[in-house]
């Protein structure tokens, strides 16, 4: 079975065609641009065939349009027939407290996509466009929706609240949501699997470093916590978005500078983080490189987001009430020691001793990069969310077809 994989963000489409048996991706890549002036598709075979288009592309549906044609085409596709999509898969960010799980897409689950409009006004729009231009442009292929948030569903209620009035809950769903929720459970299910061991009796601090960055406490294989929040600014600090920083704070800056709702957003999500306490940039690579030249604020923006990880890790160890792993994925936790070192420093009092020549060696593999007697294990684990959302969609593709053949 082949499954199409989607994740449509507001300019941008990212695929993957995933052939389920050998779990193989048979292509992949990246429209970007949408809408705008030179947009552009990179596009990958799984035998290493490689080929950059550019188009003019208006929208989401000209966009997967136009993923479908590469897909299709004599010299750089996979396959003969869009018939042989069996499904197809889409990341949906924001699932709210309604979607715990994986869904089959219909009609029903369309209105409550729209619902879940206001939770992510940032991200759930163009997920549903890339939803509804292949209802169009796949009509006979069924369609699932894989949330970032349902691996989160089952925090308690003391993990997800926040102190403000619990009537603003009830009212309009404020609390704590956690996103990266497929990367969080594939890179604890992986974990497990190097462990050897059950992941229902592992105690796991799963950290996904990327341009968004969040942490879980993975408890028997459970989300009890993690540090995205209502939206994904809460928590550590990201390449362009604040993390934790104290609400009362932004009260003060809104006053102070005359800003609006519109303005506020920007703030954080956009001008905050990596760039905003470097004033160099956003990506970790030139933070690391300005660091060794002794740029003072990039090392300054280096610490505070290393030292936020290594708080985090300590916490969510309390929070579970022991701890067996730390696992680090994402751009920064696949590709840079320098930072895992930093994030695991000072935490011997927990039982982390980290292997300086493992963790030098471990870049865009997976491993561990902890001491043979380190009694917390610390491991490397490329993510795989699209994988995850594959697996997702041919187990609702398939108990669909056993429903309708009963
Ligand atoms: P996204 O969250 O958009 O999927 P990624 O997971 O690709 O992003 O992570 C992007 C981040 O990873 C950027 O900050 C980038 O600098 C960082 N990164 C990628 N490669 C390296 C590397 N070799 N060393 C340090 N940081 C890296």
């Amino acid at each position: 079975m082949k499954i199409l994989v989607l994740n449509c963000g507001s300019s941008s489409v990212k695929y993957q065609l995933i052939e389920m048996t050998g779990r193989k991706a048979l292509a992949r890549g990246l429209m970007e641009r949408i809408g705008m002036k030179g947009a552009v598709l990179s596009h990958r075979r799984y035998d290493g065939d490689k080929v950059k288009l550019a188009a003019a592309i208006p929208d989401h549906q000209a966009a997967i349009e136009c993923v479908l044609s590469i897909l299709l085409s004599a010299n750089h596709g996979v396959i003969t027939d869009s018939g042989e999509i069996a499904a197809v898969g889409h990341r949906v960010v924001h699932g709210g407290e309604k979607f715990r799980t994986s869904v089959l897409i219909n009609p029903e689950v369309m209105d409550q996509l729209e619902e879940c409009i206001e939770l992510a006004p940032l991200h759930n729009p163009h997920n549903i466009k890339g939803i509804k231009a292949c209802g169009r442009l796949l009509p006979q292929a069924p369609q699932v929706a894989v949330f970032d948030t349902a691996f989160h569903s089952q925090m308690p209620d003391f993990a997800y609240l926040y102190g403000i009035p619990y009537s603003l809950y009830k009212k309009y769903g404020i609390r704590r949501y956690g996103f990266h929720g497929t990367s969080h459970y594939y890179i604890s299910r992986r974990a497990a699997g190097m462990l050897g061991r059950d992941i229902k009796e592992l105690k796991l601090v799963t950290c996904h470093l990327g341009n968004g960055c969040s942490m879980a406490a993975v408890d028997g294989g459970v989300s009890i916590d993690t540090s995205m929040g209502f939206t994904p600014v809460e928590g550590l600090l990201m390449g362009t978005r604040c993390g934790d920083v104290d609400p009362a704070a932004l009260l003060h800056i809104m006053g102070r500078e005359e800003l609006s709702l519109g303005d506020a957003n920007v703030l954080l999500n956009k001008h905050s983080g990596l760039l905003g306490i470097s004033g160099v940039s956003n990506d970790m690579r030139e933070i690391l490189q300005e660091s060794q030249n002794g740029h003072r604020r990039a090392r300054l923006a280096l610490a505070v987001f290393c030292y936020r990880v290594r708080k985090y890790i300590a916490a969510y160890g309390a929070a579970m009430g022991g701890l067996d792993g730390v696992v680090f994925t994402g751009g920064i936790g696949e590709n840079a020691p320098e930072v895992r070192e930093l994030c695991c420093r000072k935490l011997a009092f927990l039982g982390i001793e980290l292997d300086f020549e493992a963790n030098n060696a471990m870049v865009s593999k997976e491993g561990f990069i902890c001491t043979p007697t380190s009694k917390v294990k610390v491991l490397v684990v490329p993510t795989n969310e699209e994988l995850v959302i594959a697996e997702d969609t041919e187990k609702i593709v398939k108990q669909m077809a056993r429903k309708e053949q009963t």
